[in-house]
């Protein structure tokens, strides 16, 4: 058996971001990965700024641009396939592939030290929450257990956390379309709704295709699929056969205890996608990197057993963060609020420079619902 001082299960951006913050401050950590990099793991790779300092703060500003194969200066949205409004000169998107960005990532902690085992799967945790299983045969021990090992995880599960219960788990559904396929251009994230329930479609623009998706709570959508067809007609008319993929998001279904004891999660083992936006890069490597920070708190205390309060200290902001998003869902996804929300954007550009302002972090949800009704007050008195 292999004693660490932390196993890090699963190498994801939660997982390696945590891995490197521990691993650079000289604890023991196993990293261990079912799959093999480079791997390759659904996502349209959109990095907000939210996402930029996120990682600068983790890994260094140096390693940034490597990460970004395009960048974007705005975002424009639709209902349906209505134009509604656009802002072009906001703070920048970023696009990444995950394939690459992962690698990076898993190679980042390698290097600050982290033991990284690849195409192995913990199979188990032990009772205890200081030991797992590989399907190996072999064991790990340690003082702290890190599940990052995504929306289906394991290390949730065992300790009775179930990641995602059926009615906050949403389907995403993708295709990448390569340029030469195509003539429709797109120089900003497009933002479609009202093409899925409790959801949107998004086409990002990336080096070499563009990233054509759909997502939505799987309750509401039962037939998604078949949605996503008519989307790509709409927009592509008829494409050659390319493989559509599908995965699993937690939307909506953020954990407010993400651990026990030694055992902390992250990222989508903690539910950590954003309930209106979908993203979840950014805070699979938040909740990474405040797991590191609990951990050291916890071990320079003598007591691994207060991880998880040390966690949940900081934890904090992003729940307050999601629990007002999932009010906010309220006002943008059910069909008459739907309406309502749409008919206000075309008469504000405020109201959409505020948004990627909201998903820049630079305000939040309490100031952009204060925005909205105050635009439908003044919506209202013109009415009359
Ligand atoms: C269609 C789609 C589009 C999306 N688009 C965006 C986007 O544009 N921007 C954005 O910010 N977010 C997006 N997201 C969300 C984002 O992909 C996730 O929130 C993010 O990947 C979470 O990171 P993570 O590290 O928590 O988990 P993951 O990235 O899922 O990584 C988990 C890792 O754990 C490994 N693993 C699992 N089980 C085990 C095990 N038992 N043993 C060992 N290893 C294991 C897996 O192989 C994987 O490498 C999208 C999601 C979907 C489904």
């Amino acid at each position: 058996m292999k004693i660490f001082d932390v196993i890090v299960v699963g190498a994801g951006p939660g997982g390696s971001a945590a891995a490197y913050g521990l691993a650079a401050l000289g604890f023991k950590v196993a990293l261990v990965e079912r799959k093999t990099f480079p791997r390759e793991k659904l996502c349209g790779g959109l990095l907000s700024a939210r996402a930029q300092k996120e990682f600068m703060q983790i890994f260094g500003e140096n390693k940034w641009p490597a990460m970004v194969e395009r960048t974007a200066q705005g975002a424009s949205f639709y209902y349906q396939t209505r134009y509604l409004n656009g802002v072009h000169d906001h703070q920048p998107f970023f696009f990444t592939s995950r394939i690459h960005f992962d690698a990076c990532l898993a190679a980042l902690a390698r290097e600050a030290g982290a033991y990284l085992l690849e195409g192995i799967v913990v199979t188990s945790l032990e009772a205890d929450g200081k030991a797992v299983r590989l399907n190996n045969g072999k064991m790990l021990k340690a003082d702290f257990v890190v599940g990052a090992d995504g929306v289906r995880s394991r290390i949730a599960e065992a300790i009775l956390l179930h990641t995602a219960s059926k009615k906050n788990l949403a389907l995403g559904l993708e295709i990448e379309v390569p340029l030469e396929l195509t003539t429709k251009t797109v120089v900003d994230p497009e933002i479609y709704l009202g093409v899925a329930k409790w959801g949107y479609g998004w086409i990002f623009p990336k080096k070499e295709t563009q990233t054509v998706g759909i997502g939505g709570l799987l309750t509401k959508n039962p037939d998604l699929k078949s949605t996503f067809n008519t989307f790509l007609r709409q927009h592509y008319g008829s494409l050659p056969n390319i493989r559509c993929k599908g995965y699993h998001l937690p939307f909506g279904s953020y954990k407010r205890n993400p651990g026990r004891a030694n055992i902390l999660l992250v990222g989508d083992a903690a539910g950590l996608v954003e309930p209106v936006t979908g993203e979840g890069i950014a805070f699979a490597m938040q909740s990474g990197r405040l797991a590191a920070k609990a951990i050291v708190a916890a071990a320079g205390a003598g007591q691994p057993e207060s991880a998880l309060k040390y966690y949940l200290r900081e934890y904090q902001s992003i729940v307050s963060l999601f629990s007002q998003a999932k009010m906010m869902r309220y006002l943008v996804f059910p069909d008459p609020m739907q309406r309502l929300f749409v008919s206000l954007l075309p008469h504000s550009k405020g109201m959409v420079r505020k948004y990627l302002d909201l998903l820049a972090g630079e305000i939040d949800y309490k100031d952009y619902m204060q925005l909205m009704m105050k635009k439908l007050g003044s919506r209202i008195i013109v009415a009359r």
